[in-house]
């Protein structure tokens, strides 16, 4: 393995195992910290954890396990990927765990920046933009969990963080990656920790990436992986992203409601393929737990007979208004949990009935199936739509997934999905 990274959650995760694939690696990405060494020979894996809000001592205690194993599978460098939007507060978590990291790899330099150009995430004299405006303009300030009141990366890093933090700027950026390295040495020399590093494009990163060969740690958001596969004489190939032969049936199980999922879901039944809709609404007494049960086996029964002609989607997205109405009859919080537990035994159900071809909607309902399949590893494959790959999953003859968070894809995501499968000849 010559790249190990550590992802602050699961779906920052992909995003950086995309990143990575498509700039030439093999790559893993795993569901917390495995228990067995590695089993599959890839050039990168991307642990990831759900450690963004939670309390600082927890997030380091997961990230230095997840270093643990990462070296002891051979990884040369460490990459702690967390959000485009440098999600922490002054408690954490991106500087404690920066810092943890870099005691425990006795690195005394690395630098951080969220900069993702593709997503309009710039970094320009050390602030971050989104898209056009500032961090803490474009809705980041009013975050529930971690609020970004302050553009400025290096006071929001220092903020939290023992280390002296420092900047490269745009000027050293544009003279290129020998005047990076330089600037790197000039820096330690002055006892600076810990860099943000501005990048407002692609050429940026790609020009920052060789400056970072032979870096034990680095931090950042999903960007600069775009430019470290070549330190290892690797660039962007079919075989990175090649999986294996797609086999079985094809399902899609859809728990998002967010409004590209609907337009999913309505493009979708356009085309005439079979779907089948929970409707929470009917639910109701106090043995909502057997009913939920009673509509699984329905939906079963009804796709088992359709499964050998095509794919089947099962369903559970609704638009806004019916939403609330089931939150307000079940509380938000209950409803959500009933909806995910009642797709994760469809997945099981659909599991047993042969499917081993995937597309899940959401987020949570990702996070739920995933666990009720007992996926633990996934090989990434290639890209169906940005920032949403295809996915191998080797244990456990789960087959091919692909794990499509809220507002991701085109309306065409559903089928499209299946024929990217076939057509890059899995
Ligand atoms: P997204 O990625 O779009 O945010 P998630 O799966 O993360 O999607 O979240 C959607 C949440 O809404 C899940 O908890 C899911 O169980 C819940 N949900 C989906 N459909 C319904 C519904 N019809 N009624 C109530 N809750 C629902």
């Amino acid at each position: 393995m010559k790249l190990g990274c550590i992802a602050d959650d699961f779906t920052g995760a992909t995003d950086l195992a995309n990143n990575l694939v498509r700039s030439g690696m093999r790559v893993m990405q795993t569901f917390g910290v495995p228990t067995a060494p590695l089993s599959s020979d890839v050039d990168a894996v991307v642990v990831a954890l759900k450690s963004r809000t939670i309390p600082a001592s927890e997030a380091i205690a997961q990230s230095l396990e997840a270093l643990k194993w990462l070296k002891e599978q051979g990884a040369e460098q460490i990459y702690f990927k967390y959000c485009s939007t440098f999600d922490s507060t002054p408690a954490g978590n991106i500087g404690p765990v920066t810092e943890a990291l870099m005691d425990a790899l006795n690195c005394k330099f690395t630098i951080a920046t969220p900069a993702f150009p593709d997503n309009g995430r710039t970094v320009f004299k050390g602030y971050l933009f989104a898209g056009a405006v500032l961090l803490n303009e474009s809705g980041m300030q009013n975050h529930p969990l971690t609020p970004m009141t302050d553009a400025n990366l290096v006071r929001v890093m220092q903020a939290q963080t023992q280390r002296k933090v420092g900047l490269i700027d745009h000027t050293v950026m544009s003279r290129g990656t020998a005047a990076i390295a330089q600037k790197i040495k000039q820096l330690e020399a002055d006892g600076v920790g810990v860099a943000i590093v501005d990048a407002t494009s692609n050429e940026d990163l790609k020009t920052l990436g060789p400056a970072l060969k032979g870096m034990s740690l680095v931090t950042a958001g999903s960007g600069v992986a775009i430019g470290l596969p070549g330190n290892w004489g690797l660039q962007s190939s079919p075989q990175a992203s090649a999986l294996p032969i797609a086999q079985g049936y094809q399902a899609i199980v859809s728990g998002s409601c967010s409004l590209a999922t609907q337009g999913q879901v309505a493009h979708y039944k356009t085309t005439g393929l079979p779907s089948w809709q929970f409707e929470p609404l009917n639910w109701s007494g106090t043995n909502v737990q057997q009913q939920i049960k009673a509509d699984v086996e329905k939906a079963l029964s009804w796709a088992k007979p359709l499964l050998a002609n095509g794919p089947v989607l099962i369903y559970a997205t609704t638009d806004a208004e019916t939403l609330q109405k089931v939150q307000a009859k079940f509380g938000r919080e209950q409803a959500g949990e009933w909806m995910e537990s009642a797709l994760a035994q469809v997945s099981l159900g659909l599991q047993a009935l042969g499917v081993k071809q995937w597309v899940i909607a959401g987020g949570e309902t990702s996070g739920a199936c995933v666990q009720a399949l007992n996926i633990s590893q996934m090989q990434i494959g290639a890209q169906i739509d940005p920032g949403v790959p295809w996915c191998y999953a080797p244990h456990h003859d789960a087959g091919h997934l692909t794990l499509k968070s809220g507002n991701f894809g085109t309306p065409d995501f559903f089928t499209k999905a299946f024929q990217v499968l076939v057509g890059a000849g899995a």
